[in-house]
């Protein structure tokens, strides 16, 4: 069946089990994804959404900050690293190499804090960092830079460090700490939440082939369940669309719902948010796939939001999905947009190769995104809780 020719009738199965709020199967889940009837799969994703959060959908006013991009590692979907070792005389690769960023850049714990302290004085409520994993800036380094803009920025809430990052951490510190202490310490410093990154696929061969030397996901579910235990909420991301298969992508969100429902019912803390990452392939060393289309990003949000039940929010991050393709998930089970971003240094939709990192979008954008898809624009912060703006332009949580 193409799109637009009715519905499929070999979905009713799963509908029946959506509206009875049923967990999905694998197969399901595949099923979903083979579907040409793009228009229900949109529908039974916005059942489950509605059921959750009506028509509301969520943004936050946000800073991301990247502070390194020099990194130990070479996985073969990012464009952003700096290959540590080479000289930064000789940044531009050369052919042979695998494709990584130009030029190596880090931020000192300063030049970090202005930068937290320009947003939270423009009234962010929330500080995105990550960077790559950088042999030689000590673990205190992170610690400082959670403590001064705590200092600097006393409201501002810090979501920082993806899963292999913390686990790098373990290995700089100096003794060597547990993933338990390296993320007490570190909420002791101020860090508020974990971001989620560094999940890509859940699978053996996917790991072997893109990205063999990255711990894996027994080391990304124990950061996870750690930080779930210590009572920090984190989120959940997957990166599709390079070399995976669909039965693999489903396969990855069901270990993810596996994981929250233990979190739910035994920790402290759990998954606030699952954002499925588009692969743009541009500038990295699988440039030569095509990445993502639009029916498939459409799909993935559409399935994550299905399969997922038990993880509150699905995120359409814009910078991947694009803002007008962002716009129209909405109606394909996404209740928020992520937020107005201003500096991201790990992917560039457009323009990738000119080193321009500015992508910003204002709150007015997102509100007139959101207006204009029939929802009601909320305003959020990392926690979801609705935030309410005052007259002289300070904010709070509402109550
Ligand atoms: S994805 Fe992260 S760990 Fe891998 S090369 Fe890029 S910055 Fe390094």
């Amino acid at each position: 069946m193409a799109v637009g020719q009715g519905a499929d009738r070999g979905l009713d199965d799963i509908r029946a089990k959506v509206e009875a709020g049923e967990r999905l199967t694998h197969e399901d889940g595949l099923r979903l994804y083979e579907t040409d009837d793009i228009h229900t799969l949109g529908e039974l994703a916005n059942v489950v959404r509605e059921r959750m959060h009506g028509r509301r959908v969520y943004f936050n006013v946000n800073r991301h900050i990247n502070y390194a991009n020099v990194c130990v590692l070479r996985c073969k979907f990012c464009s952003f690293y700096y290959p540590f070792g080479k000289s930064a005389d000789d940044g531009t690769p050369q052919a042979g190499d695998l494709v990584h960023a130009a030029t190596p850049y880090e931020l000192t714990v300063e030049e970090i804090v202005s930068r937290a302290t320009e947003a939270y004085e423009n009234g962010a409520t929330e500080v995105h960092i990550v960077g790559g994993l950088h042999p030689k800036l000590p673990f205190s380094y992170y610690t400082d830079m959670c403590r001064e803009i705590r200092k600097a920025c006393p409201k501002m809430h810090i979501k920082a460090f993806t899963a292999i990052e913390i686990i790098h951490f373990t290995r700089i510190a100096k003794p060597r700490m547990t993933v338990a202490e390296v993320l007490t310490e570190l909420r002791d410093a101020g860090l508020g939440s974990l971001p989620g990154g560094g999940a890509e696929i859940f699978d053996d061969r996917i790991h072997e082939e893109a990205f063999k030397n990255k711990v894996g996901e027994v080391e990304w579910f124990e950061v996870h369940r750690t930080a779930h235990e210590l009572g920090i909420f984190t989120n959940a991301t997957m990166l599709y669309g390079h070399i995976e298969t669909r039965s693999e992508r489903v396969g990855h969100l069901i270990k993810l719902r596996e994981h929250q429902e233990v979190s739910l019912a035994k920790r402290n803390s759990h998954f606030n948010c699952i954002i499925p990452l588009s692969f743009i392939p541009d500038g990295s060393a699988l440039g030569n796939l095509p990445g993502p289309t639009g029916l498939e990003d459409l799909k993935t949000l559409a399935v994550s939001r299905l399969m997922l039940d038990n993880v509150p929010h699905v995120k359409a991050f814009w910078i991947m999905q694009t803002p007008k393709l962002a716009q129209i998930s909405l109606d394909w089970g996404v209740d928020d947009l992520d937020g107005t971003v201003v500096y991201y240094d790990i992917t560039k939709r457009e323009g990738g190769s000119d080193g321009v990192t500015h992508q910003e979008m204002t709150i007015d954008s997102l509100r007139r995104l959101i207006g204009e898809a029939g929802c009601i624009p909320v305003e959020r912060d990392t926690l979801y809780r609705p935030v309410e703006r005052l007259a002289d332009g300070s904010w709070r949580v509402a109550s």
